[in-house]
């Protein structure tokens, strides 16, 4: 009986330990799928931070799932007109420490079809005017429904600076813009100096128009998005005539001599 009663004792103990271990790592993973001042969202975030063991660590992983599902979600619908639930109803980032990380070194995030892995230090850890946020990751799952791309960071200059600015994160805006100015003068200086390789010349180039035709106007970073053809052409050259047809219609046909000076095709 006294047995009986001890292996009892031992089965519920067992039991409510699973249970706590259910609920811690429930807490480890935060879900997000309403905001403040809209009551439904078409996608859910999820954090997974159950991989991370410093507390105060994971104590960030919910602002940045507000963040992501609140304000970086919709700036990016804006953005690029794209509907991201059509492909991903659910985006889940799992966040790693930087030595358990399961990709190659070097890397501090890897995009997944509907979600990304990253490193504590390059995502919640990151410290901003709003708080732990991601433009980056995110936007490669936004741009898989562009089809083939020239290069794997395009448009990422202009989209993640107006990001940035739509967001409310007016130091790391301003930070971008300075880094994209620096950049068009590099490749103004590289091609004066013919120093940029022939490879490199067209993704130069590229980079250059799409840059200038945001500070232009913030607003063109939309029309990157709207007047792009979707093709899943695999060569190169066509995926960068592709680009090139786009730019040049939305600069009004004043860009096409420069990119034709460094492009294959148009
Ligand atoms: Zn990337």
């Amino acid at each position: 009986m006294c047995r009986m009663k001890q292996g009892l004792k031992l089965i519920v103990s067992a039991l409510s330990l699973t249970i706590l271990c259910i609920l811690a790592q429930a807490q480890d993973v935060i879900t997000v799928s309403t905001c403040p001042k809209r009551p439904s969202i078409p996608v859910t975030f999820k954090v997974d931070c159950s991989h991370l063991s410093d507390l105060a660590t994971k104590q960030l992983c919910r602002p940045f799932a507000e963040n992501q599902a609140c304000k970086v979600f919709w700036v990016y619908r804006n953005i690029t007109g794209i509907r991201l639930e059509g492909t991903c109803p659910t985006f889940t980032y799992t966040i790693y420490e930087k030595d358990k990380f399961p990709h190659p070194a070097g890397e501090g995030g890897v995009a997944l079809r509907c979600g990304a892995d990253y490193i504590a230090d390059y995502s919640v850890l990151i410290k901003s005017d709003i708080g732990p946020y991601d433009v980056h990751e995110i936007l490669h799952v936004y741009q898989q429904e562009l089809g083939a791309l020239p290069y794997q960071h395009i448009l990422f200059g202009p989209s993640m600076a107006e990001a940035r600015r739509e967001t409310g994160d007016e130091k790391g805006y301003e930070e971008a813009l300075i880094r994209l100015k620096a950049e068009m003068k590099g490749t103004e200086e590289g091609f004066a100096k013919g120093s940029i390789r022939p490879e490199n010349q067209c993704l130069s180039a590229e980079l250059y128009t799409e840059a200038s035709l945001y500070l232009k106007d913030a607003k063109n970073v939309d029309e990157f998005y709207r007047r792009l053809e979707r093709g899943r052409s695999k060569e190169m050259a066509e995926r960068q005539g592709r680009f090139n047809r786009m730019y040049d219609a939305i600069s009004g046909g004043t860009m096409k001599q420069y990119l034709l000076a460094h492009c294959p095709r148009f």
